[in-house]
């Protein structure tokens, strides 16, 4: 069906609910789901010069899929990037970063607090195809200049870091990487384009997961790159048409209609993750509190211009406990204890999500490695979500009040 041209210059929230909305000859209201794995062709000159990339055209869905298109172009237009491509995971979507900009002899400078799988795959299986990697305090400007080489071709950070917190300076970091000729990579997961825009401050390629906030509710996985065309479109559309990392239709029209409400979620999440933060602080048992949204924070003024004056629906807290025994049973007695978070790694989710990073997310790195990113054996991870929060401090008191 012809649609209507959206007019230009409309704002994120609309675009999140308007942009690139497919429908088929029916005119149905809510996006089309195109679940296919190929596409008929009217006859066989058509499909060469379609196949050969000399007429647009749907072939085969690990090439393109309409539904997948439509999130690919809601995303980047929520990104303000000139293009996305979808993939299948968070995670693949950073292995597409790595499989196309970088060959063997090139380096990466990257942040040590990171996604532990990012971490596993950036350092350990990179590795073997001759791409090193050196990791820093990614808070420590002076630490990633240190660490560039002349072969360093890529900068990768995640910011906010999971799970404390902690913040990367994008536009330090573009500056730094372009003086070196690199491109800048950032992880925008946590905060989602409702909290930050990395383009806007000279990020050359956003990662994401999907299934952490857009998605929302738990129920797919997906991931995306967006980025300017040319190396988007060009260089990453051609590596996915011979790799095959695509996202299934389904995922992405999941992804399309979480898209719709991501603004209302985000706002509302991190809104709550404050007045947790305020809470768990005043609570006894509580050591100390990592959330970025309070005042008291390092990088509180970073993350207010960075993050759109907010600071996002994840928070930490460490418990009390003299020995890391002591910690790790504490903060195993303070997530046993609740009836209503779900123990559960995903995060950005409408449900409240309780976690112990060091035998979770973080389990698979050396003590040292964990020591270095700041993770110890009492940290709990808070990801707020649509609950009443009363409800959600009750369910904290049921373990935190009977700690010793
Ligand atoms: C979960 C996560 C990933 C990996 O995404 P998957 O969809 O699980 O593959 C990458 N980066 C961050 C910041 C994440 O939280």
């Amino acid at each position: 069906m012809t649609e209507r041209t959206l007019p230009a210059g409309l704002h994120p929230d609309t675009l999140a609910v308007r942009e690139a909305v497919e429908r088929s000859q029916w005119g149905e209201h809510s996006e089309a789901l195109y679940l296919t794995s190929s596409f008929v062709q009217p006859d066989a000159a058509t499909a060469a010069r379609r196949f050969a990339n000399e007429e647009p055209g749907y072939t085969y869905s690990r090439t393109s899929n309409p539904t997948v298109s439509s999130f690919e172009r809601r995303l980047a237009a929520m990104e303000g990037t000139e293009a996305a491509v979808a993939t299948s995971t968070g995670m693949s979507a950073i292995l597409l970063v790595a499989m196309t900009m970088l060959k063997a002899g090139d380096h990466i400078v990257a942040s040590q607090s990171m996604f532990g799988s990012t971490i596993k795959l950036l350092g350990g299986e990179m590795a073997r195809f001759g791409v090193s990697t050196s990791f820093v305090s990614q808070t420590d400007i002076g630490a990633w200049k240190a660490a560039m080489r002349p072969e360093t071709r890529l900068l990768f950070a995640e910011t906010p870091t999971n799970p404390l917190g902690d913040l990367c300076d994008i536009a330090a970091l573009a500056e730094l990487a372009h003086a070196h000729g690199a491109l800048l990579a950032v992880d925008n997961s946590f905060a989602s384009p409702v909290l930050q825009r990395p383009r806007e401050f000279g990020a050359d390629l956003i990662v994401h997961s999907g299934t952490k906030l857009l998605d929302g509710q738990g129920r797919a996985m997906a991931g995306a790159v967006c980025g300017p065309k040319a190396l988007v479109e060009e260089k990453m559309g051609a590596f996915m048409r011979t790799a095959g990392l695509n996202v299934a239709p389904f995922n992405a029209w999941i992804m399309l209609k979480g898209m719709e409400t991501l603004s209302l979620r985000v706002k509302a999440m991190s809104a709550g993750a404050l007045e947790m933060a305020h809470w768990l602080e005043a609570h006894p048992k509580v050591a100390r509190v990592h959330y970025a949204g309070l005042s008291t924070h390092a990088q509180h003024a970073l993350a207010m211009r960075q993050q759109s004056g907010m600071g996002g629906g994840v928070l930490a807290f460490d418990v009390i406990g003299d020995t890391p025994e002591a910690l790790r049973a504490n903060a195993f007695a303070v997530i046993d204890s609740t009836r209503v978070c779900s123990i559960t790694a995903n995060l950005g989710d409408v449900k409240t999500t309780i976690t112990h990073p060091a035998s979770t997310s973080h389990g698979r790195l050396t003590e040292d490695q964990r020591q270095i990113a700041g993770i110890g054996q009492g940290l709990i991870r808070l990801s707020v979500g649509l609950e009443h929060l009363e409800d959600i401090k009750a369910d904290l008191c049921r373990g935190l009040d009977n700690l010793s």
